[in-house]
C-alpha cells in the first residue's frame, strides 16, 4: 500500500489507496537508519500558517523576518492564493536549513508535513458519505522506515507525532483555502493577494496593520479581544482568517463600527 511522493492531488483522489484513522502500517523511523536525515534534502515543504507562527516563535524571530530568510512564495499560473514554502540551503547541497547533525535542530515546532511523513492526507472538495477525507501512504525509494516492523495506526501516528494541534490549528485555513470562491474566475488583485500573505504568513506585520491603521476605528472589534491579539499569534491568526473572509469572499464575518458604516454609505 502506498503512493508517489509527487503524485498529483487528482492522482491522489483517484488513485491512492485511502485509509481510514484505524487503518494500520508498519513504519519506524531512527538515528540508526542509513537513510537518516536524507529526507530533509532538497524537499517541498509547504508551510501552513501554524507552521510558520510555531517556526517564528521558537526562532524568536520577527515573521517577516522568518519568511524572508527561511521561505519562498513562488507565483504559478493557476494559482488561486499565495502559499509558502520552506527554502532549502543552496550552500548544504539543497538540505533544510534545520537540519543537524543529530537530525531536525527544530523537532518539537516542526511543520505539519515532517510531523506525518510517511502519511499524506487528503479532502475532497465536498465530502459525501462515500466520499470522506482520508489518510494514504507516502512511499519513497530513500525511506528505509517503511521495512521496519513496528505496526501503528493512522490515529496513533497523529497523536504520537503531536499533529492533532497542528490540525485543530489548521481548521480555519483548512476551510478558507476550500471555499466555493475559489471556484470562480475572480483571480486574487495584487492587494488581495499581499492581505492574504500577510495576515495568514506575515503576522508580526499583521499585528503592525491592526493598531497602526485605522482599522480598529473601522471594525468592531470587542475590548477583550482587542488585548488578546497584541500578544496572542493563535487569537491573532483565527482573527485574520475571519477578515480575509469578509474582505476576500464578501461574508458578513465582521462588523463595520456604526460611523463607519455611516460614512460608507454616505449619510
Ligand atoms: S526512515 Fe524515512 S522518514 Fe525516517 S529518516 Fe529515513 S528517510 Fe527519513
Ligand atoms: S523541519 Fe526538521 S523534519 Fe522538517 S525537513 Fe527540516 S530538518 Fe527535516
Amino acid at each position: 500500500m502506498g503512493c508517489e511522493a509527487l503524485a498529483s492531488p487528482q492522482t491522489i483522489l483517484s488513485d491512492c489507496p485511502r485509509m481510514a484513522l484505524d487503518d494500520r502500517f508498519t513504519f519506524r523511523c531512527g538515528p540508526e537508519l542509513a537513510c537518516f536525515g536524507h529526507c530533509c534534502r532538497d524537499v517541498t515543504i509547504v508551510l501552513t500558517p501554524f507552521d510558520v507562527l510555531r517556526l517564528k516563535t521558537a526562532l524568536g524571530m520577527d515573521s517577516s523576518d522568518f519568511l524572508e530568510q527561511h521561505t519562498i512564495s513562488p507565483r504559478f499560473e493557476g494559482q488561486k492564493f499565495p502559499i509558502v514554502i520552506l527554502k532549502m540551503d543552496e550552500e548544504r547541497a539543497k538540505q533544510c536549513p534545520f537540519l543537524s547533525e543529530t537530525g531536525c535542530g527544530v523537532y518539537a515546532h516542526r511543520p505539519w508535513a515532517c510531523r506525518m511523513y510517511p502519511l499524506g492526507a487528503a479532502e475532497p472538495k465536498s465530502p459525501t458519505p462515500t466520499d470522506q477525507p482520508f489518510h494514504f501512504l507516502v512511499r519513497e525509494d530513500l525511506c528505509q522506515g517503511h521495512g521496519e516492523a513496528c505496526e501503528v495506526s493512522v490515529r496513533q501516528w497523529i497523536s504520537r507525532q503531536g499533529a492533532e494541534e497542528y490540525e485543530m490549528m489548521g481548521a480555519g485555513f483548512k476551510e478558507l483555502t476550500l471555499h466555493d470562491f475559489w471556484d470562480g474566475d475572480r483571480p486574487l488583485t495584487e492587494a488581495q493577494a499581499d492581505m492574504f500573505y500577510m495576515a495568514c504568513y506575515d503576522l508580526d506585520r499583521f499585528r503592525r496593520f491592526v493598531f497602526e491603521s485605522r482599522f480598529l476605528q473601522v471594525f468592531e472589534v470587542d475590548e477583550a479581544r482587542v488585548e488578546a491579539l497584541r500578544n496572542d499569534d493563535q487569537e491573532l491568526l483565527e482573527f485574520g482568517i475571519q477578515w480575509l473572509r469578509l474582505t476576500i469572499f464578501g461574508e458578513r464575518s465582521m462588523k463595520l463600527r456604526r460611523d463607519a458604516a455611516l460614512r460608507r454609505n454616505g449619510k
